[in-house]
């Protein structure tokens, strides 16, 4: 039989489980704690429960985490880039990125992803497979064990469609939140969606606080269905409704992404077109000149041309940002440390 997730239950139906093993609930906060607080990766650290109880937890019961196979440390300004191996072998990417406000760490949600965006590293050889809760947050809890720091901020923009994801990244978010756990403030995790609908839709309706960021990168309909096959199913219109339903539902403000590619969607028309969509709504826009892969030939804009095209933006009074590029010195746009070391592994 195969051995349960103990760290994918929230405090609640861990408090079930253990009750349905005949042990008190004393018990389950215990265990919990040694698992979300301290980060125990084994229950035979969990000192102050008797050596039968752990015995039987090893018996029934596995604490699914990540392991650090690669390490990479910017010189420039600190960023950590980790890739962590999986039961199985497969690997994801996080990164670790230090701010004046605290430490922010961008975790991936699932290992490759289907989605297809044109400039995307991590979605070149499709979807291996979903994440678990306990996989996401252990991420996290690694590299808080292994850099010492705590962790603040959260941002689901790594590999993966958070929202092809929908259960696992739900409950993700229920135990990275709980007050029993890191605790990690709500208002600071961020989740990226190239938008699906139905399920933006159904993520206001439960009623976290967390930002829902848009990947817009198009304009119109059509510039967007060139550079995402995503919006061949939903329509430029239906995403913008449900980021509305989103904002009504939560008070939380949208952040609308924008990857700038030279020729493509920087032109004079493409920020008009821009400019009537985000005038409207109270959000953010990030833009994010494209980070190049080899796989594709896009390029980013120059600088100056980023800045032209965000002043135009911010003349029209839109909350505008040009994303500050981290970590540049190490493996650089998302999925690409990933990439390069399963290329490696295959030769
Ligand atoms: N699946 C989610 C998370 C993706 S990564 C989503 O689509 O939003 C977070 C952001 O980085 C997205 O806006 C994504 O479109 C963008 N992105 C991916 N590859 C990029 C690249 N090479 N250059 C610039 N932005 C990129």
């Amino acid at each position: 039989m195969e051995k349960k997730d103990i760290r994918s239950y929230t405090p609640e139906e861990l408090k079930k489980e253990m009750e349905s093993i005949g042990e008190k609930a004393f018990r389950s906060k215990q265990i919990y704690s040694w698992l979300h607080e301290k980060l125990v990766d084994s229950f035979d650290e969990m000192t102050n429960v008797s050596k039968a109880l752990r015995e039987k937890l090893e018996r029934d019961y596995e604490i699914y985490s990540v392991k650090m196979v690669e390490r990479q440390i910017s010189k420039m300004d600190g960023t950590n880039k980790f890739l962590f191996a999986l039961r199985d072998n497969h690997v994801v990417e996080s990164v670790l990125m230090r701010y004046k406000h605290g430490n922010s760490v961008c975790i991936s949600s699932q290992v490759g992803c289907r989605m297809g965006c044109r400039f995307c590293a991590s979605t070149l050889d499709g979807l291996a497979r979903n994440l678990t809760p306990s996989e996401m947050l252990g991420q996290i809890y690694q590299i808080q064990k292994i850099s010492g720091e705590r962790v603040s901020n959260i941002v689901i923009m790594g590999t993966g469609e958070p929202l092809d994801n929908y259960e696992n990244f739900v409950q993700f978010i229920k135990l990275v939140s709980n007050e029993c756990g890191l605790h990690i403030s709500q208002r600071n995790i961020t989740v990226s969606t190239c938008g699906i609908v139905p399920n933006m839709k159904r993520l206001a309706e439960e009623k976290f606080q967390i930002t829902l960021a848009l990947s817009l990168h198009g304009s119109t309909q059509e510039k967007r269905r060139e550079l995402m096959p995503v919006a061949n199913k939903y329509d430029l219109k239906e995403v913008l409704e449900a980021c509305d339903y989103y904002f009504d539902k939560t008070g939380r403000r949208i952040t609308f992404e924008y990857s700038l590619v030279q020729g493509v969607n920087d032109r004079e028309e493409d920020a008009k077109e821009l400019i009537s969509i985000l005038k409207p709504r109270n959000c953010h826009l990030n833009l994010i000149p494209v980070n190049p892969i080899k796989e594709r030939n896009f390029e980013k804009p120059t600088r100056q041309n980023a800045e032209k095209f965000k002043n135009k933006l911010e003349k029209s009074g839109i909350n505008v940002t040009i994303r500050r590029e981290m970590g540049s010195d190490i493996d650089g746009a998302c999925g690409q440390l990933r990439r390069r070391y399963s290329e490696e592994s295959k030769i």
